[in-house]
């Protein structure tokens, strides 16, 4: 089946302030975090819009790889669910490389195959931190448009 990278991501201008923020807070580790938001169908598609970002830890407190706390993603879950909503994605951090998906990412990424990632690059050449975002499927990388709205 053809894969294309919609939906567009959609952030607000706060939860793209929070999501960088807590890319530096994690600093020299990767951080992470899981955005919730409305979904479509028994597949749980996401519409791209994001109602909720929750910064988590990085239980492997590593500046090259991430697992996002199991306790805290329960926590997520619940209180999307509450509100007849999912987790749509998650984001990390590259603290020296691009925002691009790193075969571990593309890897653990099966898991969620629904999800869309972002990944944040804090590269120091970049001047600034640089946010985009991505599906992977079957280890296929597509990138998904990001909106900062409102
Ligand atoms: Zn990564």
């Amino acid at each position: 089946m053809a894969f294309t990278g919609t939906p567009t991501l959609r952030l607000t201008r706060s939860q793209h302030e929070r999501i960088i923020a807590s890319c530096y807070d994690g600093l020299p580790n990767e951080a992470c975090g899981l955005l919730g938001g409305p979904a479509l169908g028994a597949l749980e598609e996401p519409t791209g819009v994001v109602t909720q970002v929750f910064p988590t830890s990085n239980v492997d407190a590593s500046s090259l790889t991430y697992t996002v706390d199991g306790k805290e993603m329960l926590r997520a879950m619940r209180s999307m669910d509450e509100v007849g909503e999912v987790l749509v994605g998650c984001w990390h951090s590259h603290t020296h490389t691009e925002a691009y998906p790193s075969p571990t990412d593309v890897r653990t990424a099966a898991a969620n195959p629904n999800w869309i990632y972002v990944i944040v690059s804090l590269k120091p050449e970049h001047g600034q931190p640089v946010l985009r975002a991505y599906r992977m499927r079957d280890g296929v990388i597509a990138e998904v448009a990001v909106d900062v709205v409102g």
